[in-house]
């Protein structure tokens, strides 16, 4: 496999001589490179920057916008190894998470925003359903936001990050990308790989630093990306408040799945552990709680710990050699132990699992827990770790009960042999993105918008508000018809505005007569 590139990691926009963040590799707890911290003054520098290179950027057009994005697609498939490498180097994922995920789905997200950005932000004309659009030509349209501030999360440096840059590149607009202090690589490779493919200069620049360099890409910003936890989500919110700044917020989950008896348990078993172990649990949508209907619940459990129990965990030193990759916050190990040291405190078992793994890095084994319920951390708070909670239920309306008791709404499963039924149950589900007999898969299904519902966020990515976000709507009302100018005074004579009067009551009031 190709090595990390530490020239890019160097590349900290001009920033030299000032404090440094360690950037280290959580399964092996070496140190892999120093990006800078910048400070609030060099983030105001690079928000001029960007909004003097944004108006030639917009002048470029979808087609010249499109050129160097379907450049940068090439860039990233040609060069995968040396971005998977620098993600499994800071993250401390397998290589197939980095692959299979984060190279699929820049892959694919390129793809359909290249295709489908200008339909998504041509003009709209609007058709007369009123009395004041008659003779009239009405558009809505779609104009940049100017510079956008994209700030990300640890747990994918790819898509949470990079992710949201395409539209909002492709929308015409510059942009400030604060990757988490965690895992700046990525981004910073990746805005390597646009400059190669022909982005101008400043229209992508890379702020890396902490919570304060976050802090002050918001104050500098025309809109906030944010994706991280609910309680910065808040924070970041109430900070853009302040500048009446707009912001997109994809924030924490816990997300449900729900088994009846009637499933295909083989599959559900299967679903369920890929989906509450892929990229060691680490996912906003992963699957962190399972009701399953009494009669198939011992199955169910028995499948699931069979398949975790065989799970290799480990440095991800080569391709294929282990599933379960490191906690890449250590920290976040607290979070994991707390909850299942609280579970268990309360009557809950580990039938795998349960326990920090000892040895260097960051891990924490693979662990399933029965004979939980709502007390318990692990099935109310997000616990961002691999384990998976199942609690056994008397039937379908206890598991959506259940399911929607949460302050979270991201996603949620559903799985049932009956599909009608299934989607009846999703549609009851309080989640941004339901799936029936499937998990996790929409997110890459890039048509579909995705954005989490309660404490989950606010507003959408992937489909056409996916991109319109990243835009100002404006409304073009345009008259073919011009009446002479004292027509307006016409309606205030006696005779005629009793006769207006009649008029609207008979046009507008025939609801109520019917
Ligand atoms: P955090 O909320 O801790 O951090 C997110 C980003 O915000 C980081 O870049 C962080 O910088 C930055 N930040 C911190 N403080 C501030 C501030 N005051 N103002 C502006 N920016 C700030 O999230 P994590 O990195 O811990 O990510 C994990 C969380 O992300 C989980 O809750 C997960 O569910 C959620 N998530 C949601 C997704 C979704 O689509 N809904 C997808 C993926 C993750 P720094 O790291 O340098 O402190």
């Amino acid at each position: 496999m190709a090595s990390v590139d530490s020239t890019a990691a160097q590349r900290t926009n001009g920033h030299c001589g000032g404090a440094e963040i360690p950037v280290e590799n959580p399964a092996t707890g070496e140190v892999v490179a120093h990006v800078a911290d910048l400070p609030a003054d060099r983030v105001a520098e690079l928000a001029r920057l960007g909004r003097a290179a944004q108006p030639g950027w917009q002048a470029m057009g979808f087609e010249g916008r499109g050129r160097v994005i379907r450049r940068m697609q090439k860039w990233i498939m040609d060069d995968w190894e040396r971005i998977v490498a620098t993600i499994v180097s800071e993250t401390g994922k397998t290589y197939e998470d980095a692959f299979l995920v984060e190279i699929n789905y820049a892959g694919g997200a390129i793809d359909y925003w290249i295709k489908h950005a200008p339909k998504f932000l041509a003009d709209e004309p609007v058709h007369v359903k009123t009395l004041a659009g008659i003779g009239k030509k009405m558009i809505v349209r779609y104009e940049p936001l100017g510079l956008i501030g994209v700030i990300g999360p640890w747990n994918y440096p790819l898509i949470n990050s990079f992710g949201d840059c395409i539209p909002a590149l492709l929308a015409g607009n510059s942009v400030i990308l604060k990757p988490s202090e965690i895992t700046p690589l990525t981004s910073l490779l990746l805005a390597q790989g646009l400059a190669e493919s022909g982005l101008p200069e400043a229209v992508l620049q890379v702020a890396t630093g902490r919570g304060e360099t976050g802090a002050a890409v918001v104050d500098e910003v025309d809109m906030i990306m944010f994706t991280g936890s609910t309680a910065t989500g808040r924070k970041v919110m109430a900070r853009a408040a302040e500048t009446l700044t707009p912001v997109a917020l994809e924030l924490g989950g816990k997300d449900p799945m729900i088994v009846l008896s009637d499933a295909d348990l083989e599959r559900a078993a299967n679903l369920a552990v890929y989906y509450s172990m892929l990229n060691g649990g680490q996912t906003c949508i992963s699957i962190e709680r399972v009701y399953v209907e009494e009669p198939v619940y011992d199955e169910f459990v028995r499948r699931v710990v069979d398949k975790v129990g065989v799970l290799r965990q480990g440095e991800s030193a080569a391709p294929a050699t282990v599933e379960v990759g490191a906690m890449t916050l250590p920290r976040q190990l607290d979070v994991v132990e707390e909850h299942v040291r609280d579970a268990v405190a309360k009557g809950a078992r580990a039938l795998t699992g349960g326990r920090r793994r000892p040895g260097k890095g960051t891990f924490y084994e693979p662990t399933v827990l029965v004979d939980v319920d709502h007390t318990m951390k692990a099935m109310t708070e997000e616990t961002f770790g691999p384990t998976l909670a199942i609690m056994r239920v008397g039937d379908a309306e206890e598991a959506l009960t259940l399911a929607n008791d949460s302050p979270y709404g991201l996603g949620g499963a559903v799985f049932t042999a009956d599909r009608a039924r299934g989607e009846q149950l999703a549609r009851r589900m309080q989640a941004g993105a339901v799936c029936v007999n499937d998990a996790l898969l929409n997110y890459v299904a890039v048509e579909l918008p995705m954005g989490g519902w309660k404490a989950s966020g606010l507003g959408t990515r992937h489909g056409a508000s996916g991109i319109r976000k990243f835009t100002k709507q404006q409304s073009l009302f345009v008259s073919r018809v011009h009446l002479k100018n004292d027509v307006f005074m016409f309606p205030y004579r006696p005779t005629v505005s009793k006769a207006l009067f009649r008029g609207l009551r008979l046009l507008y009031g025939r609801a109520r007569r019917r």
